[in-house]
This record gives C-alpha cells, structure tokens and sequence, in this order.
C-alpha cells in the first residue's frame, strides 16, 4: 500500500473536539488482519465520550480514535492467520483479552482486567479507513448477511449475552425497561430464544412503535405521573402475571427498581443498563421471593450465536437501522445520535469511500 494512503480516521480529542484526520496504515501482526472498515455504529458510549468525554469509570485524556461496533473487509492478513483471506467480510468483536488470566481461561473473557477494547480510553477504536485487529476476534459473514447487519453484531451481541445470562427458556414471559438499541436487542434475542410474550417500556412512543415492529407483544408509554407501583400493576396486567424475566437497559434507578420489584418468584432481574454509582433497590421484596439479581459486562462468546441467529432468519436487526452517513459527515452523524433529531435508533457510519446510498 502507498505510503501516503488514505487513513481518514475520526479522533476524539476532547468533549465535543472530534476531528477527522490522517493517521498513518497500520501494519498487521502475525495473528492480525489489515481490515479495510466499512459500517461502523454510533453507540450510546461513543455519544457519551463525545458530550462529557467520559463513560462510567472510563475518561477520555488523550486523543482517541472513536467508534466500536463495526464491519470490515479483510485487506492482508498475518502469516499465521489461516481462517481469513484478503477479500472476506468479518463483523469485529471489538474486545481483545489477555487470553492468560483465569478469566479468559474459563471463558468469561469479558472480565479480563486487562483487554483492548475499541474506543474505550485509552484504547483507539476503528472509525477509520483502515484498522488492524487480531484474526480470532474477526467472524467471518454469511454470504447471506450485509456488512451492515455485520456491524450490529456488537450490540446483538449484548442482548444475546443478556438472555444467556437471564437463562431464558421456551414458554418465558419478559419485561424490558427502556426501548433502545439495548432494550431492543434483548427484545429480539429473548424472542428468538423462547420467550412467548414480552412488554417493553419507554418514555418515546416511536421507540415502542420500531419494537412493535420487531415482536414486542406489549408496549408501556411511560408519563411523568406514573407512579413505580403504577407501572408494575400495569406489566402484570398486561402480561396476565408477572415476568419470570426482567431486563432493565436503561441504566436509570426507578427503572431498575421496576425490574427488581415486578420479577416473579423464582426468577431472574438482569441489569444491563449501566448508570449512577449506587442506587436504592427494593431488596427485600426480592429476597423474599428468592429472585435473582444478575448483572451483564459486555459479551463472551456470542458473536457465533448473534451472526447465526441473523443467518438463519431467526433474528432481524435492519428494523433498528434508520440512519447513514459518510466516514467525512462524522460530525454530523455524532449531532443525529447526541440531539435524536429525526427519532434515530442505530446511526451507521460507512467508512468505505466507495459506499453509495442505495
Ligand atoms: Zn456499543
Ligand atoms: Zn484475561
């Protein structure tokens, strides 16, 4: 490749400082690919780096390349890489592990203390040209499968790892609070994977129209004067009983309160939004119904599973699409996904300089 090729790459330097520029090609290790990036997602991370340029515990203190749920085509490969050639098309698992520690060795790599993970300070993620990651964290796509639906294999990817740790089963019956990219991707995942009704909640009417769309059996509108038990009364209501699963992405503290409150005996609450530090949850309502409280941490091993799920038709994701941009109106993609203006659910950036809006 020319020296002086283009790698237009998209760099956080500060809240509300997002400049595009050149960065040099990298140079793929043995075990890595050069990948040529094509869709690259706006997650709610990205946003919050972008306004307050931190995320949870993570803080933004030197430039950092943005953007972590994305697609590729494979540009040159490692000498060591054998299950990928130039050419190939691969959703990027944006996490890279130690592969050492005991965590990686039992499989909950996601918990490893020390990964790379894409645009997680002080780590670059791939809003860029071109990327180099490392070949066993790069899947292969389906003939049948766009590079789009590629890069919603991040986010798929929470939802599935939600449902997996919920246990959900055939015959479950679901609440989800908050109908955003996460809450609907769990809506898929746990339909997909048995549920047989499920109700959602949101404050936006066009977030429960999309998950409508996408199987929700119920919608909550929620209003300022809804009262907690107010809610709940009405998910049982609708539900004809009490979910026997909960999921709250919302992150916000009456919404988990919802979920630990509302969830049957026996069953499982799974908080996958992360907000404020601590919150107050209604324990003893839990504890005397023996339910279980589980958190989620990104994804472990469950690319394979998104990937098929979509392969086989049994998941859809090009619902959540709604809108794209080039790699050069990176800005005006970040101001969609930061302002909502024109009701977003996934804003797509494509990285491609051949791209063309079908
Ligand atoms: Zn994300
Ligand atoms: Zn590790």
């Amino acid at each position: 490749m020319a020296p002086n090729a283009d790698n237009l790459s998209a760099v956080l330097y500060g809240i509300k400082d997002l400049r595009l520029e050149q960065r040099p090609i990298p140079v793929p290790s043995d075990n890595q690919v050069l990948l040529q990036m094509e869709v690259v997602g706006i997650c709610g991370s990205d946003v919050h780096y972008y306004i307050g340029g931190r995320c949870g515990p993570f803080i933004v203190e030197k430039p950092m390349v943005i953007g972590h749920e994305a697609s590729g085509t494979v540009v040159k490969t490692g000498k060591n890489v054998k299950h990928l050639k130039p050419g190939d098309r691969v959703a990027i698992e944006p996490g890279v592990p130690c592969r050492s520690c005991q965590y990686c060795k039992t499989g909950s790599y996601n918990l490893c203390p020390d990964v790379f993970f894409c645009a997680t300070p002080p780590d670059d993620g791939n809003l860029s040209r071109y990327y180099v990651h490392d070949a066993d964290f790069c899947f292969k796509l389906p003939e049948n499968m766009s590079l789009e639906e590629g890069a919603l294999m991040e986010p798929l990817s929470v939802g599935v790892h939600a449902c997996k740790r919920a246990g959900i089963e055939f015959g479950d019956v679901c609440l989800i609070t908050g109908a955003g990219p996460i809450g609907l991707v769990t809506l898929l995942a746990a339909k997909a994977m048995g549920a047989v009704k499920v109700v959602i909640t949101d404050v936006l009417s066009k977030k429960l129209e999309v998950a409508k769309e996408l199987g929700a059996d119920y919608t909550i509108k929620i209003e300022r004067n809804m009262s907690e038990e107010d809610i709940i009364k009405k998910v049982v209501e609708l539900l004809g009983q009490e979910p026997n699963k909960s999921f709250d992405c919302t992150g916000i503290e009456s919404c988990i309160r919802i979920c630990v409150a509302a969830t049957a005996a026996k069953g499982c609450a799974v908080l996958v939004g992360m907000g404020k530090v601590e919150i107050n949850l209604p324990l003893s309502k839990a504890l005397a119904k023996e339910v279980d409280i589980r958190g989620i941490f990104r994804y472990a091993n469950d690319y394979p599973t998104s990937i098929q799920m979509v392969q086989s038709g049994k998941i859809n994701v090009k619902p959540l699409v709604t809108h794209h941009y080039t790699l050069e109106e990176t800005l005006k993609a970040f101001n969609t996904a930061h302002t909502q203006e024109g009701n977003p659910i996934k804003v797509l950036i494509h990285a491609n300089p051949n791209w063309k809006p079908s």
